[in-house]
């Protein structure tokens, strides 16, 4: 049969109006462009991808030197060496870390060494200070050594030609610490994105400001930076816009030049209010799309020049659940990453958990260990206006759309908040 369209349909949306979720999510990713790589300083690159892969063009350690602080000696200076009868060796010399003067090591001779000291010519092992005895001119050796023990050897670590970091790898800080020892100060790579945030709405007033009558403040704007920020994209604020035609064209129009991807809340449903779709199309091209989700279903895609623009609605809730399942992904996409979603884990539900038939459900729950399971529980009232809620949560539980009820103890898939 079918359904009834305008005033007294039966549902609010029907399931032939949704679009599912992978479908938004494919064509937010589709329209992104591929992003362009830059030289960056290496102490700017942490976290971003390398656009073309690093050698080495030296070895790692550039000289053989000392693994610990003792003496430099001949190794068959001490093959005679015992317990009860040491070798004895004159002490010639002592080579600090970053000493270049460095005194010849010959037969009978030992010379004081630290770690990270240049051996020094002639000598071909060290022994550490702690299994020698006697001090000033003369150490007592009790043991033999072998050749190059205790001593690090050229190329050891790096040689030159030697694959660094490869491209499409995220800098961490051990990669950072490879590329400095090799003497690499800029590296190619994708830049963060700069994510331009709009809060639109009539009632909204700052934080910091005493909202009037029927007036509320605005949490997406800080909420959507901090998750932009936490994504390792640069966030700016354009602000509260209010629910007018020219002041959001304005506000459009002023911030392109500084955007890689507009992310707007507010202004996306069916409300009279709701202008966004409108405003975007006159600018660029703008599509609402109603997603088979729940929270988050009103979702608005476009472009306003080369600009993607991607709008949430205004509940604070549904703009963070699409800001995990559709926001995150763009970015990570136009960060270079390929890994654009973030881990998820089986959990049980540690209670029932229901979502609407059609739709795909992102509750919002605790997780905690229990015997070998991970068990869900929700954090509280799931109303999409109830900011708490999200505040509590380690992840989200996926009910899918074929799913209304996963019942207490049923497997749920857990989308991670925290990595
Ligand atoms: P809208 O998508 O504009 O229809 O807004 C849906 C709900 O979200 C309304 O209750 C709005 O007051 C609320 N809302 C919209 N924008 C924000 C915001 N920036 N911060 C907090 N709540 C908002
Ligand atoms: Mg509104």
């Amino acid at each position: 049969m079918k359904p009834f369209v305008g005033q007294g349909r039966e549902e609010v949306t029907t399931a032939e109006e949704l679009t599912p979720v992978d479908d938004h999510l494919a064509a937010i990713l589709d329209m992104l462009p591929v992003p362009d790589p830059i030289e960056l300083r290496l102490s700017d690159a942490l976290g971003l991808v390398l656009g073309a892969e690093v050698t080495s063009h030296v070895s790692v350690p550039a000289f053989p030197n000392s693994a610990m602080d003792g003496y430099a000696v001949i190794a068959s200076d001490l093959v005679d060496a015992h317990e009860v009868g040491p070798v004895h060796l004159a002490v010639a010399g002592e080579v600090l870390a970053g000493g270049s003067q460095l005194p010849t090591v010959t037969s009978g001779h030992c010379v004081r060494i630290m770690t990270g000291a240049a051996l020094p010519p002639g000598a071909d092992a060290v022994v550490p200070v702690e299994t020698t005895s006697g001090r000033g001119g003369r150490i007592a050796f009790h043991r033999p050594v072998q050749q190059g023990m205790h001593v690090r050897t050229p190329g050891e670590d790096l040689m030159p030609g030697q694959p660094l970091v490869a491209a499409g790898r995220r800098l961490a800080p051990a990669d950072i610490a490879l590329l400095a020892v090799a003497g690499v100060a800029r590296v190619t790579c994708v830049p963060p994105p700069r994510v331009v945030i709009l809060s639109t709405g009539d009632e909204l007033v700052p934080p910091d400001h005493e909202p009037g009558p029927g007036h509320i403040r605005d949490s997406n704007g800080p909420m959507l930076s901090a998750m932009v920020r936490a994504t390792g994209a640069i966030p700016f604020s354009a602000g509260i816009v209010r629910d007018d035609r020219k002041a959001l064209m304005y506000a459009f129009d002023t911030n392109r030049g500084h955007a890689d991807l507009f992310v707007c809340t507010g202004g996306a449903s069916a409300g009279t209010r709701d202008l966004l779709p409108d405003v975007i199309g006159a600018l660029g091209e703008a599509t609402s799309v109603r997603v088979a989700m729940k929270p988050g279903m009103p979702q608005i895609l476009g472009r306003i020049g080369e600009c993607p623009v991607i709008g949430l609605p205004g509940n604070p809730v549904s703009a963070f659940v699409s800001f995990e399942v559709f926001v995150r992904p763009a970015i990570r996409k136009l960060q270079g990453r390929r890994d654009v979603q973030r881990p998820s884990v089986l959990a049980r539900a540690g209670e029932t958990l229901s979502a609407p038939p059609h739709k795909r459900g992102y509750l919002r729950v605790r997780l905690a260990r229990q015997d070998a399971n991970w068990v869900a529980t929700l954090t509280g009232h799931q109303g999409s206006h109830v900011i708490s809620s999200i505040a509590g949560a380690d992840g989200l539980a996926v009910v899918p759309e074929d799913v209304t009820e996963i019942p207490a103890g049923g497997e749920v898939r857990v989308h991670l908040l925290v990595e």
